[in-house]
């Protein structure tokens, strides 16, 4: 990296931190993925992530676990690579009955931080996106807050893996935010983790409900509640007296959920409070005061669970998310815009990146039916590039997707595997001069793509 250049911005002179080939703002899920596969493929990258650690949601949202995609042999190298590196570091992710992959999220940055240290990554920490620079349909730069003040940092491909298709926007690319039917995003959750829990005895409460949620025992253990389905969980009773004695209101006990943490015992990690849709992940003011709200929501559910759910008398909260869990917030318009007839046809694709079969979560709008044995859909190319910008790829669950679809395609392993591609095609089309909007996914031999639609 190189710190000589300056670059003219809004009137001033700002320091060029970086000239990469490759740069990758958002060091998440997909962030990462897409940042190993650059460098692994020879391109100098650099990633900018606005948190001290990569992973985002995973790690900073504490987002546990993969969910399985449901489709055969679906995982691509990198998302096998992490949870051999993970397993190495003594974190079994399966728990050898469910396709679950627990995983532990100091670990998992640890582990993101090696691989891509050892890819030649350079990470640009708590650094914000600010703006861009763009001329006619290429970004020549990006604006990047940082703890030195406004920095530029020029780069031949741009990967926009914001989660908020914020580089996308900033250079124009249109853009969808929430259902088209309601406007309102998928809801929120601020999940946050508990420690000094009495697994066994949880575990024997539950069975004392005949709970058959969980399949499985501790240490790999989950318990659930989500009153907008139509499943009768065991425990909404529990949350009934909560919401009848006056400690919880109905928006706490909406939806709840706990999993293990491996390489923690005794901890859970909370997919919930889940805010109420009137806090938007798509707008600034909205999240903020959603913040407060589910810092309100945590110390109560946290609270009732500690005084009345068996295994929790000597709990307490151990870890805060860094970022709310916005499920869904913006997307691009891009090439091709996945829809949920993409799901319900099953539809391949010859440009395809990824395959998965996770159903439509949607939480509280719809919740899909799921796609038989060996049935799947694929994620074509063509969703990750957009018409206007020749240097832009977006991966993750901004991608060109309908608000139905990415409550579908959102998981983590899949857009782990949309990162991966992304960054063999930033490779592959800065080798030989072409634009990453242009290029053919199967153009790249199958041997050199991650995958390869059958
Ligand atoms: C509450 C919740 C529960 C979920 N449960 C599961 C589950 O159990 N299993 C599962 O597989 N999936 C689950 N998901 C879905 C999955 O975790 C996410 O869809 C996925 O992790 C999103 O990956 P991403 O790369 O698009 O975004 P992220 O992982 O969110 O990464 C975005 C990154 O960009 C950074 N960033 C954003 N803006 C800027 C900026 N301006 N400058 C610099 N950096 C920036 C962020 O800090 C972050 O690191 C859940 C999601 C939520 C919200």
């Amino acid at each position: 990296m190189e710190k000589k250049e300056m670059l003219q911005y809004a009137g001033r002179e700002l320091p060029v931190l970086a000239c990469v080939e490759c740069c990758i703002v958002g060091g998440g899920t997909s962030g990462a993925a897409a940042a190993a596969s650059a460098a692994r493929n020879g391109l100098e990258t650099l990633v900018i992530e606005r948190g001290i650690a990569l992973g985002g949601m995973q790690t900073l949202g504490l987002v546990e676990p993969f969910m399985p995609t449901f489709a055969p042999d679906s995982d691509t190298p990198f998302v096998r690579e992490v949870k051999a590196r993970m397993r190495a570091e003594e974190i079994e992710m399966s728990d050898g009955v469910t396709d679950f992959g627990w995983t532990n999220p100091e670990t998992l940055a640890f582990v993101y931080d090696e691989i891509l240290a050892e890819a030649g990554v350079h990470v640009l920490y708590h650094s914000v996106l600010v703006d861009i620079v763009r001329q006619q349909d290429t970004i020549q730069a990006v604006i990047v807050q940082t703890i030195e003040g406004l920095a530029a940092v020029r780069a031949h491909t741009f990967i926009d893996a914001t989660g908020d298709a914020l580089l996308s926007r900033l250079a124009g690319i249109p853009a969808e935010a929430g259902y088209e039917k309601t406007g309102n995003n998928q809801p929120m959750s601020f999940r946050f983790e508990m420690g000094g829990i009495d697994l066994a005895k949880l575990c024997d409460y539950m069975q004392s409900l005949h709970d058959d949620w969980c399949k499985t025992k501790p240490p790999y253990f989950e318990i659930a509640l989500a009153r907008h389905r139509d499943i009768k969980y065991k425990l909404e009773p529990f949350f009934v007296r909560g919401i009848e004695s006056g400690e919880l209101t109905e928006e706490d006990a909406e939806y709840f959920q706990a999993f293990t943490i491996p390489g923690k015992p005794g901890c859970m990690s909370m997919n919930c409070p889940e805010l109420p849709v009137r806090f938007r992940a798509s707008e600034a003011v909205s999240y903020s005061e959603g913040v407060r709200y589910g810092r309100a929501m945590i110390r109560r559910v946290s609270r009732y669970l500690i005084r009345h759910l068996p295994g929790f008398a000597h709990a307490y909260v151990s870890r805060e998310a860094a970022m709310l869990g916005a499920r869904e917030s913006w997307r691009i318009v891009g090439k091709y815009r996945m829809t949920e007839e993409d799901y319900y046809a099953r539809r391949h694709f010859a440009d395809a990146v990824v395959r998965t079969a996770w159903y439509i979560d949607a939480h509280g709008e719809k919740v899909g039916e799921y796609l038989a044995a060996g049935e799947y859909y694929e994620v074509p190319y063509r969703s990750l590039v957009t018409r206007e910008v020749s240097n832009l790829l977006v991966v993750g669950r901004c991608i060109s997707v309908s608000f139905i679809l990415e409550a579908s395609m959102r998981i983590q392993p899949t857009c782990m595997s949309i990162g991966e591609a992304a960054g063999i095609a930033a490779a592959w089309a800065a080798k030989r001069g072409i634009a990453v909007n242009t290029l053919e996914w199967n153009d790249i031999p199958p041997g050199e793509r991650s995958y390869v639609s059958r």
